[in-house]
């Protein structure tokens, strides 16, 4: 997909930098962003992959072993998954490089985050649409100590040439370049699911749900000994 969303929202990205809408600040975030959505041009990898076999702590996928205890037990009963990237692309960076000044440029950071959050929904609403999916949830590599970021790599090779097709790259410690790229594997599940709900960070900017300390216990450990349900 290289048509996907680059709109987005001005008012709640002034709200989020904590800028008066009247003030000479928020007049040049406007223009930025202006700027950004006409530059960017934002861009999703994906296929339907199969889960070829499921142990305690492991997935096999398309002939790929995944490691993650969250990943297995969040795919019970899951047997058709959508491995993923999604970026703002390459254009979108130039475009903040040539951003002068400070502050500007971390507005430009900001803006270059929403319209990442703005394709993101989109991609999201597109193969839901498309394969029927209903309710879904999604997993990230890096996201939490039990899927690793070293993972990452094995992610990218389900997919291809993330690089070729759109423009995106692992660093040697698996990080993406552009850095306003998204990675993980998105499933129909009925349950509700976050990663955040696993995750005891405080005040991070983008908790999508509350931290639930017992959950990990109550779902996802093993039991002693065998490592089982
Ligand atoms: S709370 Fe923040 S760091 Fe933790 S999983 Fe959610 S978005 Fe990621």
């Amino acid at each position: 997909m290289s048509d996907l969303k680059s709109d987005i929202n001005t008012a709640r990205l002034l709200v989020s930098l904590r800028l008066d809408e009247a003030s000479d600040d928020a007049n040049t975030v406007r223009s930025l962003a202006e700027e950004a959505m006409k530059v960017a041009k934002p861009k999703a990898l994906f296929k339907e992959a199969f889960i070829d076999e499921k142990g305690h702590d492991y997935v096999v996928i398309d002939g790929v072993t995944f490691k993650s205890r969250v990943l297995r037990v969040n795919l019970d009963g899951v047997n058709r998954v959508f491995p993923y990237v999604v970026t703002a692309g390459r254009e979108l960076d130039e475009w903040s490089n040539s951003v002068d000044g400070m502050l500007e440029q971390y507005w430009a950071d900001q803006i270059k985050e929403f319209i990442l959050g703005t394709a993101y929904d989109d991609f999201v609403a597109r193969i839901t649409a498309a394969y029927g999916l209903g309710k879904t949830a999604s997993m990230n590599p890096g996201s939490l100590e039990d899927w690793p970021i070293r993972e990452q790599p094995k992610l990218f090779g389900l997919l291809g040439d993330p690089m070729q097709s759109i423009g995106v790259e692992l660093t040697d410690s698996c990080l993406m370049i552009p850095a306003k790229s998204v990675s993980g594997i998105r499933f129909a599940t009925e349950s509700t699911y976050e990663n955040c709900q696993l995750c005891s960070r405080k005040n991070c900017p983008n908790r999508r749900a509350p931290y639930d300390p017992h959950l990990w216990e109550q779902r996802y450990k093993m039991s002693e000994g065998r490592g089982q349900n």
